[in-house]
């Protein structure tokens, strides 16, 4: 069994160091012996699921994600919607958590379409509002053990993300702004598909969510596949520091 990991529009859509998610998940593969493969999939490439897979969709500046809009208005946005429906893993950061959605609006006022992955939309801010900047702490319910934990990054955007009624947000923005400032939601999960506004880059500080996300691949292969613990120590390090800093302002 090898796992796939699907970088999304890898070379345009990497802000905030959100290639750290796929170094994350490799090296946390390769540390366990679990054979792991990175495919970019660029402008005008298809997606091809192996059938062990992982789907990253980085954050992006306006002009990227205006760039790509038009590749994912085609097979490649139909395979997505696809994939999650069976269940697929996807997570999206910022640009690509927007673009999940049905659409982002833009300052200038162009409604640039989403997949449609998640029932939510994105609005631009108003002239007298300021971007959405700084270090963010998420109560995050884990849908596999209905327990609660706390996830930690880095969120800059303009853009404000409405859920549709009955999205389940992936958690509650307990310091930061999250999806819009308003609601107290941030990001959105639906099935094995994830949205967030977390760079950071998100998954290293954050290893639970990246094991899970993992497992939730290969348990599509294997349903009694279990993963063996590794020492998280510098993890931890790395979430607390973040974590402590943002609690206590
Ligand atoms: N361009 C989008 C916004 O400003 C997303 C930014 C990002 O990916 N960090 O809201």
């Amino acid at each position: 069994m090898k796992l796939t990991i699907h970088h999304l529009y890898a070379d345009m859509m990497n802000l905030y160091g959100d290639r750290g998610n796929v170094i994350s998940i490799k090296k946390r593969c390769e540390w366990r012996g679990i054979p792991v493969e990175v495919v970019d999939v660029g402008l005008g490439e298809p997606i091809k699921p192996t059938g062990c897979d992982l789907f990253l969709f980085g954050g992006g500046q306006d002009r990227e994600q205006t760039l790509l809009v038009e590749d994912l208005a085609g097979k490649k946005g139909a395979d997505l919607r696809a994939i999650v429906e069976d269940g697929g893993v996807v997570l999206g950061v910022c640009g690509g958590y927007q673009l999940m959605g049905h659409y982002y609006e833009t300052p200038e006022g162009e409604k640039l379409p989403g997949v449609g992955v998640f029932d939510l939309h994105t609005e631009p801010r108003k002239p007298d509002e300021e971007r959405l900047i700084g270090n963010v702490l998420v109560r995050v319910r884990g849908p596999e053990d209905d327990r609660w934990r706390e996830i930690v990054g880095f969120e800059n955007h303009g853009g404000r993300t409405y859920l549709g009624a009955g999205v389940e947000p992936l958690g509650e923005a307990v310091v930061g702004f999250g999806n819009n400032g308003k609601d107290g939601t941030e990001g959105a999960r639906r099935l094995n598909a994830y949205g967030t506004y977390l760079h950071g880059s998100l998954l290293p500080k954050n290893p639970w969510l990246t094991d899970q996300l993992m497992l939730n691949a290969l348990r599509r292969v294997d349903d009694a596949f279990e993963l063996e613990p590794l020492d998280d120590a510098a993890e931890r390090v790395a979430f607390e520091s973040v974590a402590n800093r943002v609690r206590h302002g």
